[in-house]
């Protein structure tokens, strides 16, 4: 009985998630350690996009994440307005070891971000924190504060370390913004 009523009583959401930055910051990785509990070393550049579809409960709520994970070398620039299209979050993800991937994120993918879907949740992510990182606590929060995110999460998706904790905290932040 009480599993019934906590069916009814839940809600049912489609998220659709982008998730940017520069190739080999970790997009694929992210997305495969949260869906499959997956971690490849071999890197395979993701060709197009790819859409991967997970359900997950969020505080008696279902969501059914689609997450769609660019190429990020390419740009794929006549194409980039399909992939933006009806995002209701963003995961925006810079890999520790190379600075250069923060820059990139400032300079453009989240002004890309921001003319195709306005101001929308996102959040900050820190990924391979299972490496040596070059970048300072100090520098990414300055980062964070120029693309205008209030919540940065550093994950390693190769030992999944705070992985789940980023889609999550993504859902709740659409879930209020709605
Ligand atoms: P994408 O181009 O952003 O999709 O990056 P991938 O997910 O393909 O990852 C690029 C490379 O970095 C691959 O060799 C991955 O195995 C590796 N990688 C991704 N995430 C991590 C991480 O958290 N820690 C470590 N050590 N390596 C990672
Ligand atoms: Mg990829």
């Amino acid at each position: 009985k009480d599993i019934k009523e906590e069916k009814l009583s839940g809600r049912e959401f489609v998220f659709k998630i982008c998730i940017i930055g520069e190739g080999s910051v970790g997009k694929t990785s992210l997305v495969k350690q949260f869906s499959q509990s997956m971690f490849e070393s071999e890197y395979k550049s993701t060709i197009g996009v790819s859409i991967i579809k997970n359900d997950y409960g969020v505080d008696g709520d279902q969501v059914n994440f689609q997450m769609w994970d660019i190429a990020g070398q390419e740009k794929w620039v006549k194409m980039r307005h399909l992939y933006y299209k009806g995002a209701h979050g963003a995961l925006i993800v810079g890999d520790v070891t190379r600075e250069n991937t923060f820059e990139q994120l400032k300079e453009f993918w989240n002004p890309d971000l921001r003319q195709f879907c306005g101001e929308i949740p996102k959040i900050l992510v820190v990924n391979k924190v299972d490496l040596h990182p070059i970048i300072s606590n100090n520098e990414i929060d300055n980062l964070a504060h120029k693309i205008n995110v209030d919540t940065t999460i550093f994950t390693s998706a190769k030992n999944g370390k705070n992985v789940e904790k980023a889609f999550r905290k993504l859902a709740e932040d659409i879930i209020v913004s709605k």
